[in-house]
């Protein structure tokens, strides 16, 4: 079966996880199901499933599904279809590694009656503002809940009778009994089951009791014997109870040794978004954003929806090493590793994002009628001939970059204007002759002359320098597109920084549509193709929109070297 876990309490340790060999690394990447992976999550994921490969150990897939309100199932099954995509498999060795933390929730509750049992664990029924008021705080010490010392049968009593639904939500919690003075807040008696009547996408209604993470955690990890049990920097003043909490269910005898030990790493961040589940939930509940997986979001399957490769994400979580220091990651950077790996992959094609018409006054006269189409081409792409060539033609009106033309050119400027000359890339050298213009003096086609015997590719092509060199697509062949160009969805680089409201810096302006016009070729591809645009960078037809007869592309991103002059 795929679920991997079919433990009686008794020996959950060995059925969990296998036997163990204890020279085996074993970690685990532990999502909870309440929202979508975001670029923070691929760090962790290659942090855990990297450190398994490279020791000959195993990484868990783990579900830590203890908190019914928010796990659902469709996050459950986009997680799992994230890890796969970007390149890890939770099955090795033969064996799936897939486990829920809800499968332990029989073994969590017996290892709260061995905590009872031994005089470590108490329910308290204290309300929730009086709990708040004795934990104290950095300055001062908590004062002893009244219901801490009422003996262990009393405590077993009342914590049966919370799961048997005699008590009502919140009325009573049970607690870890440690020390109410200690310095780590965190060992001032946490709480460790709280009553809270809620469907659980596993365990249904089966219990109206659930554990609170701070005791599942180890447990779940202890039970898959997990060696290196790694998580973020702010669970570091955890790891006092980590630790304390499986010692005492080893001596209750509950455990094996040996036991999983805590490491703490950086957390990883992108500069211009946000990457909190809850802040991302919320551009996507109020509609800032088209759904999680809008190419604007730090999701994973936003980035893959954006045409960020799996590879160029592994590549640029893995350049940022594993540090003790929270990391601040530039777009810039993934988009330096997106480069590098499409630039020897992706087709190129020609794309005109900004249309003006080109008119070429002599074509008749050049070709001999309007009608005649003068067949042109270039590689797919220039290092790779197994991708082939691709074909598109010279007709007598053209689609060129509104940017192409300049009336009046600024110094250094090499493409057209009146008098100058540039080359049609893989076509002819034109010379620029004026301009068209509408009544509002808006201008409305470029004129221009073939200048003979310039073919690219044929004898003499040469023979007449130009500087510029124009992108364009026929007006008879080209494909109109929809073209999706995004920039960053945060105007501030840290956008929830000091506790400001991330939402007064959403740019307003990170997504602009255009109409484009797309050589030939274009036509056919399919949803997800990523290709590189010439001049303007790497574009991916649309996974969700794009259709044949209607094409969408994503900007992916700009070319490291802006276009020439
Ligand atoms: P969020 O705060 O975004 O909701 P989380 O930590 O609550 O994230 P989990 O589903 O519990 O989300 O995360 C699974 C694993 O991913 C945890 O081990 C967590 O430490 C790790 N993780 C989450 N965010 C980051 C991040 N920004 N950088 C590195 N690791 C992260
Ligand atoms: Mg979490
Ligand atoms: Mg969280």
């Amino acid at each position: 079966p795929e679920r991997h876990f079919a433990g009686t309490p008794g020996d959950a340790a060995h059925h969990a996880a296998g036997p163990l060999d204890p020279a085996r690394i074993r970690t685990r990447f532990p999502p909870e199901p309440n929202g979508y992976l975001h670029i923070g999550h691929a760090k962790s994921i290659c942090l855990n499933f990297g450190l398994a490969r490279d020791y000959g150990g195993i990484c868990h897939l783990r579900f830590d599904d203890t908190n019914p309100e928010k796990e659902e199932q469709e996050y459950v099954d986009a997680i799992k279809e994230m890890v796969s995509w970007l390149g890890w498999d939770w099955n090795q060795g033969g064996t799936s590694h897939l486990f829920f933390a809800s499968d332990y929730f029989d073994f969590m509750y017996r290892a709260a009656e061995t905590l009872i049992s031994a005089g470590h664990a108490y329910v308290d029924e204290q309300t929730p503002e009086q709990m708040r008021a004795h934990r104290g705080d950095f300055t001062t010490p908590g004062v002893n809940s009244p219901f801490r010392d009422l003996g262990v049968a009393h405590h077993l009593q009342r914590f049966r009778e919370m799961r048997d639904g005699k008590h009502a939500d919140g009325a009573m919690v049970l607690r870890a009994k440690i020390d109410m003075a200690s310095p780590n807040i965190n060992l001032r008696d946490p709480a460790l089951y709280r009553i809270r009547r809620a469907t659980h996408h596993n365990t249904g209604d089966q219990w109206c009791i659930y554990p609170m993470y701070t005791f599942a955690h180890p447990i779940e990890d202890a039970l898959e014997r997990i060696s290196h049990s790694i998580c973020t920097l702010e669970f570091e003043d955890q790891r006092p109870f980590y630790d304390w909490l499986l010692e005492h269910l080893a001596e209750g005898g509950l455990l094996a040794k040996p036991l999983p030990r805590q490491y703490e790493f950086g957390r990883l961040n992108l500069s211009y978004v946000v990457t909190s589940k809850r802040k991302l939930r919320q551009l996507v509940d109020e509609g800032h954003v088209d759904g999680w997986d809008d190419p604007r979001m730090p999701t994973l399957v936003g980035m893959r929806r954006r045409g960020y490769t799996p590879e160029s994400i592994r590549t640029m979580v893995e350049g940022t090493g594993v540090t003790k220091q929270n990391a601040w990651l530039d777009y810039g950077v993934l988009d330096g590793c997106l480069r590098a790996d499409l630039e020897g992959k992706a087709a190129r094609a020609m794309a005109v994002l900004d249309p003006v018409k080109l008119k070429l006054s002599n074509y008749a006269e050049i070709f001999g009628s309007l009608e005649h189409r003068e067949p042109s081409g270039a590689p797919a792409h220039p290092h790779l001939p197994e991708l082939g060539q691709r074909q598109f033609s010279l007709g007598p009106e053209l689609w060129i970059e509104r940017e192409d033309f300049m009336e009046q050119p600024a110094k250094g400027y090499h493409r057209l204007y009146p008098g100058n000359k540039a080359r049609l890339k893989a076509g002819y050298v034109v010379e620029c002759t004026g301009c068209e213009k509408d009544a509002e003096g808006q201008i409305t086609a470029v004129l221009a002359a073939i200048v003979p015997d310039t073919k690219s590719g044929t004898p003499g092509a040469d023979a007449i320098k130009v500087k510029g060199v124009i992108t364009w697509v026929g007006v008879h062949e080209g494909v109109a597109a929809e073209v999706r160009l995004y920039d960053r969805l945060f105007t501030e680089a840290q956008p929830d920084a000091g506790g400001r409201d991330f939402l007064e810096v959403l740019n307003p302006a990170s997504l602009k549509v255009v109409t484009a016009y797309l050589e030939p070729s274009m036509a056919a591809v399919s949803a997800d193709t990523k290709v590189q645009f010439e001049r303007h960078g790497y574009f991916v037809a649309d996974r969700v929109d794009h259709r044949a007869e209607r094409p969408v592309f994503n900007k992916i991103t700009g070319l490291r070297d802006g276009w020439g002059k």
